[in-house]
């Protein structure tokens, strides 16, 4: 379908953008990569009047470590994430996560912002986002300010961005050399949304899971931490018995709702494969 007509912005500042934000109000939708949004357009499900493409503003994609942080742009592109020696080497969650988005021609332009920034259960990011404890940084009218990714996320497709703010960048605690991570998701197809998913993220000190955080994909109405999981798992050494257990504690807590992808009683087995299945990937990249 044709999407509604519209005005095409391209500001070429932050400051430019947040003012049209504050001239056309609801009336107005950030673009960044157009892969969530223009389908939706499509659809009309969403009718901006205004679309604000950000693409034209520079220092908004990057992927850099500094002062303990991985900091990502939020315009930096899935494909930027395969691409980098920095995150195969030291960031396999995101590695994962980003190859397992859709397909190369997606990856190409969807960013890393627009996939948090839509708020979307079903996207990939969020869960990987929860296990590594990121923080989001948002530009608005009153200046940056930083948000933790447990307080971002707020219903559906409802994030903490409020009508004037940019998502600008996300920040991830540069993890210690006995930290890894692991994304895994069940999907019909390859390129499908995740039938359920699983990211997670542990540290291993001889032999004691001393932090693990685990998100989880598309089986909750809001991406969800499976926090009964990680308490269960620190302070304990490894074991099959207390890896089982934090699986089963997630499927569950997780709250899946049944549709084209299986229904509630299938997605939540799936999550408990997927929790275990995660958990051992990490686990043996963390110990190597
Ligand atoms: C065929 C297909 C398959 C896909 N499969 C997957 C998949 O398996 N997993 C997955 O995670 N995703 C999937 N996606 C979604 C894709 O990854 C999206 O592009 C991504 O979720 C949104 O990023 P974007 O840059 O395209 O955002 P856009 O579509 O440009 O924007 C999405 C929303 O976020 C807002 N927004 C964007 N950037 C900002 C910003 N910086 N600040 C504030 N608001 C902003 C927009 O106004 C809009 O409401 C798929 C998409 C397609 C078309």
């Amino acid at each position: 379908m044709i999407p509604n007509a519209f005005e095409y912005l391209t500001p070429k500042t932050l400051p430019e953008a947040i003012s049209m934000l504050q001239q056309y109000g609801d009336e107005a939708k950030i673009l960044s990569g157009g892969h969530s949004l223009i389908p939706m357009m499509k659809l009309r499900f969403a009718t901006p009047e205004y679309l604000i493409d950000i693409n034209d503003i520079p220092g908004l994609e990057y992927l850099k470590e500094e002062g303990g942080f991985l900091k990502i742009g939020a315009l930096t592109r899935e494909v930027a994430l395969e691409e980098s020696d920095l995150i195969t080497n030291n960031y396999p969650i995101l590695l994962d996560t980003a190859k397992m988005i859709a397909d190369p021609q997606v990856r190409n332009l969807a960013t890393i912002g627009g996939n948090l920034a839509h708020g979307d259960a079903a996207n990939d990011h969020p869960a990987t986002m929860l296990a590594l404890n990121a923080s989001i940084v948002i530009t608005g009218p009153q200046g940056e300010r930083t948000v933790g990714i447990d307080d971002f996320f707020e219903g559906l497709y409802a994030t903490a961005l409020r009508a004037n703010d940019i998502l600008t960048e996300i920040k991830i605690p540069i993890p210690t050399t006995s930290s890894a991570g692991a994304y895994q998701k069940l999907e019909r197809k390859v390129g499908d949304y995740a039938t359920a998913g699983a990211a997670v993220q542990v540290t291993v000190e001889n032999g004691i899971i001393t932090a693990v955080g685990i998100g989880l994909t598309n089986v909750n109405a809001i991406p969800m931490r499976a926090a009964r999981s990680e308490e269960m798992l620190v302070g304990n050494a490894i074991s099959d018995e207390i890896i089982a257990q934090a699986a089963q504690a997630a499927s569950e807590d997780c709250n899946p709702s049944g549709d084209l992808r299986g229904d509630e009683e299938y997605k939540r087995a799936m999550v408990a494969v997927l929790v275990k299945r995660t958990l051992k990937i990490a686990l043996e990249r963390a110990q190597s």
